[in-house]
């Protein structure tokens, strides 16, 4: 809202202030009076004056000191004043008029015409100052806003450069990634290759041959591992892989794991390096509720590392319950990581090159695969280590304990030489012929009778016209009808039949999951199928029927 600008009038005579008041009285002011110079100072701490009309010649306080006083009030200090006076009329007092900062000087009597017009002078000037001030006032408030817009915007300019930064630097590295990658994959290719060719040779030795087979074994595994690695990059990549928790038995997994470190470092000449293998001493076997499958992916990987890393020396890993968490580690004697280096060891695609003399070959995703795990598992992972000393991994996981004792298929031991299930019945649903093969071959030993399905719905068909079909071991991806509704078929007919199903995919996927749930199978086993896990499982649903 708009404020009627308001005057203050200054003489000690009321016929003066009155014929003031009557000469201005048509102007858009409101007008205020004094009759003293004290009264206006009082005045002009509870007002805010746009111009005052002083008289001079006043009694104990005269228009000079009271303009003064006035100026030195709060608000006032630029307050236009003018002066009035019938006896201060020469130049002398003029000139102190103006000197004390009066902006006018007008003599008795007044002319009202002169007194309207310079007043009304004032009031337009103070409006111009005003806006004036009002024009400033937003100028400051757009220079101010500009200022961040400014700010801001550089600070947009950097994210964007850092951002830029980080996408050149990530499509470098993963560019990298897939010069590394064809090179990694075209390592055992090549020995797969070439050893198979070797193997089909009629003259070569037995022995030869069983090395030859050995090294294209050694070389599949290999290559296993690296699409494992890189598969499940892009699965953590995309939030996408997930912890499937069960009952694991930490003392049998370790153990599993040493023999099978046992024969890698065998096969891949490091014989000069002791594998020990540390388990705490515990009343009974510790089983905790985890993925175990996760968990032998971190400690493989950890000491995978640790043979690649190492020349001579030992391995030592293991386990001790701490409160309510496990530690684990993996201890070597090998190359040792730099301190530069140990900071951002976990980074993916983080390798260090050229260490000592050691060609060991990688993608620089194990360690960051084995961080982002141990998190998914609830834990944390650290590292010590000193450049020709060695490494230590440790880990701990939450101790969540199984109720149930035993880890799944923990009771199915049995000895394949000992097998006998001619007796038996097997339906293999699988729509490659090479992998139908391979299984037909890995259970020659059981004397296991198989029969064929090449689809889904040639398997519900088996089923429903073969009666002593005793297990199904069905394929997922197949076409015409795939093995999840297969199964769901064959369940709808004869629910108590057992089903495998075998995957190439890990059924930690969320859909894979879901479709198997629905799908009501009894158990799972990936590919690449393992012999000796899939006499394992045939054995625990076969042992019923016996
Ligand atoms: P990769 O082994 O495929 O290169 P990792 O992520 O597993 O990738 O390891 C990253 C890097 O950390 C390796 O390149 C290696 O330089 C170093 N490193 C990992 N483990 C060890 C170890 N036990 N001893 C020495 N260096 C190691």
């Amino acid at each position: 809202m708009k404020s009627i600008p308001e005057i203050l009038l200054v003489d000690d005579n009321e016929t003066n202030i009155y014929s003031l008041t009557k000469i201005l009285d048509r102007l858009p002011v409101k007008l205020l009076s004094a009759l003293s110079g004290k009264e206006a100072l009082i005045l002009a701490g509870k007002h805010n004056f746009t111009l005052a009309l002083v008289d001079i010649q006043m009694p104990d306080m005269d228009g000079f000191e009271t303009l003064k006083r006035l100026r030195s009030t709060p608000n006032h200090d630029q307050l236009p004043v003018i002066l009035i006076s019938a006896i201060y009329t020469e130049d002398q007092y003029r000139i102190k008029g103006m000197a004390t900062g009066a902006v006018d000087f007008i003599p008795k009597p007044v002319s009202p015409e002169i007194i309207r017009a310079k007043v009304k002078v004032f009031l337009e000037l103070e409006q111009q100052k005003r806006q004036l001030n009002q024009l400033v006032a937003e100028l400051k408030k757009k220079n101010k806003q500009l200022a961040a817009e400014i700010k801001n915007r550089k600070k947009i300019e950097s994210e964007l450069r850092k951002a830029r930064a980080k996408a050149e630097k990530n499509s470098e590295i993963k560019n990298q990634l897939l010069v590394n990658m064809s090179h990694e994959i075209r390592t055992p290719v090549n020995s797969i290759l070439g050893f198979a060719d070797l193997i089909t040779n009629p003259d070569i030795e037995d022995v030869d041959k069983e090395r030859y087979v050995h090294y294209v074994s050694h070389s599949s595994q290999n290559l296993l591992f690296l699409i494992d690695e890189i598969l499940d990059h892009s699965r953590l990549e995309a939030g996408e892989l997930k912890i499937v928790t069960g009952p694991c038995c930490i003392h049998d997994l370790l153990a599993e794991l040493y023999e099978a470190f046992e024969k890698i470092k065998d096969q891949s000449d490091k014989n000069n390096i002791n594998l020990i293998l540390e388990l705490a001493k515990t009343d009974k076997k510790l089983t905790i509720q985890t993925d175990c499958q996760r968990l032998r992916q971190i400690i493989s990987n950890l000491l995978n590392n640790a043979l690649k890393y190492s020349k001579e020396g030992e391995i030592r890993f293991g386990m001790e319950p701490k409160g309510n968490h496990i530690e684990f580690w993996v201890h070597d004697t090998g190359v040792g990581i730099a301190k530069e280096d140990l900071d951002n060891i976990f980074d993916r695609f983080k390798r260090i090159e050229n260490i000592s003399d050691l060609k060991a070959s990688g993608t620089g995703l194990g360690l960051s695969l084995c961080k982002n795990l141990v998190t998914l598992l609830g834990g944390t992972i650290r590292v010590t280590s000193k450049p020709n000393v060695g490494s230590e991994f440790r880990f701990s996981l939450p101790m969540k304990m199984s109720t149930t004792e035993e880890a799944v298929h923990e009771d199915d031991e049995i000895t394949q030489d000992t097998i006998d299930w001619s007796a038996h019945t097997l339906l293999i649903a699988e729509d490659e012929e090479m992998n139908f093969m391979f299984l037909q071959e890995a259970l020659k030993v059981t004397g296991i009778h198989i029969v064929w399905a090449k689809n889904g719905s040639e398997a519900v068909e088996m089923v429903k016209t073969t009666p002593k079909i005793d297990v199904v071991l069905m394929d997922i991806k197949m076409p015409d009808m795939d093995g999840y509704q297969a199964t769901a078929k064959v369940k709808s007919f004869n629910p108590s039949i057992p089903v495998i199903i075998q995957t190439a995919m890990a059924l930690t996927d969320n859909q894979g999951k879901t479709d198997a749930q629905n799908a009501d199978f009894d158990d799972f086993i990936t590919k690449p199928i393992n012999r000796t896990t899939l006499i394992k499982i045939l054995s625990h649903f076969l042992k019923n029927k016996d």
